[in-house]
């Protein structure tokens, strides 16, 4: 572990100031419309103070309360996935000249620099899983090595949360530039890169106590004992292959709507879809990417054939990918345990519960 600061309210909002003197445009959770967003962070007062969160299968609710923490709930609404992998974004664009010759137009992205305030340990991996899958992607990494991450170890899971038993959090372990304890007193601070060294070098923040960074880590550790559900680990992952026909599936799919709830709110979720399109005049040419989801109809498209034409099937590819299959692209689950999907399915279906649904015997 790198050398421990402390970090007050009044230096937070420095950080801020030097991070936005570096050319860095500042974003954090806020509250809009009863929901944790990521958006603009000016001060340190304007993030989530005394707000603590509920999840539980198919509902997300916060709670005000008079407490000093701004970080005293376990994920926000998004995750980072959206600011890298855009949710609809133009791949390539042609244009016809004044000679009818086609022409082709650079809309590949100019992002600008970008620090993110509070970023959790399970969405820190599957950011990992994201770089490994999009690392020859022009549009993700352009904005990707414009990212400044500030982690915050989380201290409050949600009933949802199971990244103690995929070993991703509740303590970030790498990929942040910052990491911060919340304490009541304010932020016990780390570098995680040269970059976050350099950033907060000019502060000139205070050694923090030994005692004080134990307390911390203690809180960090009750946090991982809390956690309600466990995933099974990678190898009993692995069986969901031999699992095709168990009855679970189809009892699982009675339940879910198929609306992609699940894909879209899931930070390591990659599938999209590309389209083409053309202006009405012949001149223009357009190819765009959206999220796709495993629950959409042309997910299982191929050369005019549907392969997968029920839920359950649907719902199958996703599981069956995301925890088992996933491990011979990239050598792990796909899944981080945020919970997210457990929370945001309208139907209050239960990956954990599906799993162990799955693991009892069957004909
Ligand atoms: S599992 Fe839930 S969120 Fe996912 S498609 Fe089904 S109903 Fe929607
Ligand atoms: S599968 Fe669910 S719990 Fe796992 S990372 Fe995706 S949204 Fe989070």
């Amino acid at each position: 572990m790198s050398l421990c600061r402390l970090l007050s309210h009044q230096a937070f909002d420095q950080l801020i100031a030097r991070l936005n003197a570096l050319g860095y445009r500042c974003i954090g959770p806020r509250v809009q419309d009863g929901h944790l967003v990521y958006s603009p962070l000016a001060r340190f007062d304007e993030l989530p103070r005394g707000v603590r969160q509920t999840q539980v299968p198919g509902a997300v609710r916060l709670h005000a309360t008079d407490g000093p923490r701004a970080f005293a709930w376990a994920n926000d609404d998004q995750c980072l996935k959206p600011f890298l992998f855009a949710p609809e974004e133009p791949l390539w664009a042609f244009e016809k000249d004044a000679d009818g010759i086609w022409r082709s137009r650079d809309i590949r992205p100019a992002p600008e620099p970008m620090a993110i305030f509070g970023v959790r340990a399970c969405d820190l991996a599957a950011l990992a899983l994201q770089d490994r899958h999009f690392r020859s992607d022009p549009w993700y990494q352009a904005r990707r090595q414009q990212l400044f991450l500030v982690a915050v170890h989380c201290t409050h899971p949600a009933s949802t949360c199971f990244c103690a038993s995929t070993g991703d959090g509740p303590q970030a372990q790498r990929g942040y530039d910052l990491a911060l304890y919340e304490t009541d007193a304010g932020f016990l601070l780390e570098t995680g890169s040269p970059r976050g060294e350099a950033a907060v070098a000019p502060l000139e923040l205070p050694k923090a106590a030994p005692e004080r960074i134990d307390e911390a880590q203690q809180e960090v550790a009750e946090a991982a004992r809390h956690q309600q559900r466990q995933l099974p680990p990678a190898d009993a992952l692995r069986q969901l292959q031999d699992k095709a026909s168990h009855p679970a599936w189809a009892d699982i799919a009675s339940h879910c709507l198929s609306c992609g709830n699940c894909t879209s709110v899931c930070p390591s979720c990659f599938c999209y879809d590309e389209t083409d399109s053309g202006s009405l005049d012949g001149r223009n040419a357009t190819r765009a990417r959206q999220w796709g989801s495993c629950f959409a109809p042309e997910h299982g498209r191929m050369a005019g054939l549907d392969v997968r034409t029920t839920v359950a099937q649907r719902y199958r590819q996703w599981l069956t990918h995301k925890l088992a299959s996933w491990q011979d692209q990239y050598d792990r689950p796909g899944c981080t345990g945020c919970g997210r999907c457990i929370s945001w399915c309208p139907a209050g279906i239960d990956l954990v519960a599906a799993v162990a649904a799955l693991a009892s015997p069957h004909e």
